[in-house]
């Protein structure tokens, strides 16, 4: 196989909603990187900027395999912001993604935690080769939801894994054989939230890299750019092969765009104090609500991500005043019954508790809807739940009778409505 080499571009936008860029990005042609920042304005750009200084250090003649090198730079990285956490409180619950390829001549190291995401073209053909580390795509494994739901799920940024400073770090790490001609696409989820994956596949296929990367952008932009988006993309080519001397790689110098390419921001204070007023959720910083440590403990996420942000003080509200307000329609022992909280099924946790039982038997329901709710509907809110009910209601079928227990049965405790709380 002849020696390959790679083209690269990287490009970020800060979007059209955020006042401030927290993605990182690095493409270099040993290289490629992409980290999201959470944790709020205060910490964001810092937390992805950190981390992308440490993966930069590969950008170098390694010592060790490309893959080790990865491993240990990304716990660099980690304790790196476990001591910036640890100097200033500020900066309490920042964190960050990543998705980082080191090329080592022959094929990729590849590091993955988070919901930024990697692509590969080949053959006119995309395909996502990371798993995102999010609750939707836990839903999605358990067959609750499919990708195509996942995309617009209300809580499809609610992060699972990050870096963030803490011992309970899990990345995925790979190696990539990469084939002559193959594209990769890392972006961040300002990208993949605004525009469809054949949308992508498209843009991919354009001329060269930094026209694939300017129209990856172009599109996260018209489709609403509520986030910052980051695109890295990188093609291999023969190592012979002469560059278009137009491609911005073309000067062989390093691209580094985001929050790591700013002045650093003076840290401590720019939280501010807690506001009082009724804030607006953002979205965004709920997905930044740090995770619990896992430590082994199964710790539901969203309970640590409520009890974490109640020790951040102003954040904590509107986290407890969100999970108070969401609702959904599912099963309650053979009944239809609004749910308060969120449907997560955490081992040994209850997340949710019933907030009415309906009169309406699943058993009355049409099948197509009797398994939307057995498999939980969510509402936008209370009214919304009893709308959702009342719909259910003006399909009731003829009531189907009961199964009539056996004369040896005992009475069954799923007789008993029951309405699990913690
Ligand atoms: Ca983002």
């Amino acid at each position: 196989m002849a020696d390959l080499t790679f083209r690269y571009a990287a490009l970020t936008d800060t979007g059209l909603r955020r006042s401030n860029n927290q993605d990182s990005g690095y493409a270099s042609d040993r290289l490629l990187v992409i980290a999201d920042g959470m944790g709020g304005a205060a910490a964001g750009d810092l937390a992805s900027s950190e981390t992308l200084a440490e993966i930069r250090a590969l950008d170098t003649e390694l010592d060790t395999d490309a893959l080790t090198a990865l491993r240990q730079a990304v716990n660099r990285a980690n304790q790196r912001l476990g001591r910036l956490i640890d100097e200033d409180p500020a900066v309490e619950g920042m964190g960050t993604t990543l998705e980082a390829m080191v090329w080592d001549g022959d094929k990729l190291a590849v590091a993955h935690i988070g919901d930024s995401r990697a692509y590969r073209l080949r053959d006119g053909r995309l395909t996502q080769i990371s798993t995102d580390h999010t609750f939707v795509q836990s839903l999605v494994e358990e067959g609750k939801i499919t990708a195509d739901e996942a995309r617009t799920h209300p809580h499809r940024s609610l992060l699972l894994k990050a870096i963030l400073g803490r011992d309970d770090l899990e990345p995925d790490f790979s190696w990539l054989q990469p084939a002559l001609g193959d594209r990769y696409l890392l972006c961040s989820d300002g990208l993949t939230d605004m525009v469809a994956p054949e949308e992508i596949e498209r843009s991919m296929m354009l001329e060269n890299v930094d026209v694939a990367a300017a129209d990856l952008v172009r599109k996260a932009l018209e489709g609403g750019g509520y986030d910052n988006v980051t695109v890295v993309v990188a093609e291999f080519v023969a190592a012979d092969d002469a560059i278009d001397p137009d491609l911005s790689c073309a000067n062989d110098q390093p691209q580094l765009v985001g929050a790591a390419a700013e002045q650093p921001r003076p840290r401590t204070g720019l939280a501010g104090p807690p506001t009082t007023a009724a804030p607006v959720v953002d979205p965004e910083e709920l997905r930044y609500a740090p995770v619990e440590p896992g430590r082994r403990r199964w710790i539901g996420w969203l309970l640590g991500t409520i009890v974490i942000l109640g020790l951040l003080g102003g954040a904590g509200a509107y986290a407890y005043d969100w999970s108070q307000k969401q609702f959904y329609v599912a099963e309650s022992d053979g009944n239809v019954a609004i749910f308060r909280g969120v449907d997560a099924s955490v081992p040994g946790l209850t997340l949710t508790e019933v907030d009415e039982v309906t009169d309406i038997t699943l058993d009355s329901l049409p099948a197509y809807q009797r398994e939307r709710v057995r498999d939980g509907i969510t509402a936008n809110s209370r009214a919304d739940a009893e709308r959702i009910v009342a719909n259910l209601d003006s399909q009731v079928t003829t009531p189907t009778p009961t199964p009539t227990p056996t004369s040896t049965a005992t009475p069954s405790a799923s007789a008993t409505p029951t309405a699990d709380t913690p």
